[in-house]
């Protein structure tokens, strides 16, 4: 009796072809996008206009608007926190229990009793 030894053939992952779903914006949306956008090219265009200081302060204004969208949640709460007291030892020593971010406040003492 002859025994045959089978070979085992491993057959490559099949990658299944995933199907991306286009992005479906509302028409409430893209109307609003519109109006924002020509909303800023007008603005745009009046400190071109005026030219000089106007325009430098719509830049500088732009400039932080652009900052501001990459700020994290933890910058904001800090920064939220600085704007209702002064200092770091403020937020530390806060006792505004009532307040939404009180918990997510930075400067926390670790060990806290
Ligand atoms: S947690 Fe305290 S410091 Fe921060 S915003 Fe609230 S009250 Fe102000």
């Amino acid at each position: 009796m002859t025994v045959t030894r089978q070979k085992s053939i491993t057959k490559p992952p099949t990658v299944k072809p995933t199907l991306k779903k286009k992005r479906v914006v509302s028409p409430e949306v893209m109307e609003k996008g519109r109006i924002g956008l020509e909303k800023w090219r007008k603005a745009k265009a009046a400190a071109k206009l005026k030219g000089g200081k106007a325009l430098q302060l719509w830049e500088i204004a732009e400039k932080l608007k652009k900052e501001l969208k990459n700020t994290s949640p933890l910058q904001a709460i800090r920064n939220f926190c600085l704007q209702c007291v002064e200092t770091r030892d403020d937020i530390t020593n806060c006792t505004s229990y009532k307040c939404p971010i009180y918990i997510y406040r930075p400067y926390q003492e670790s060990n806290e009793t």
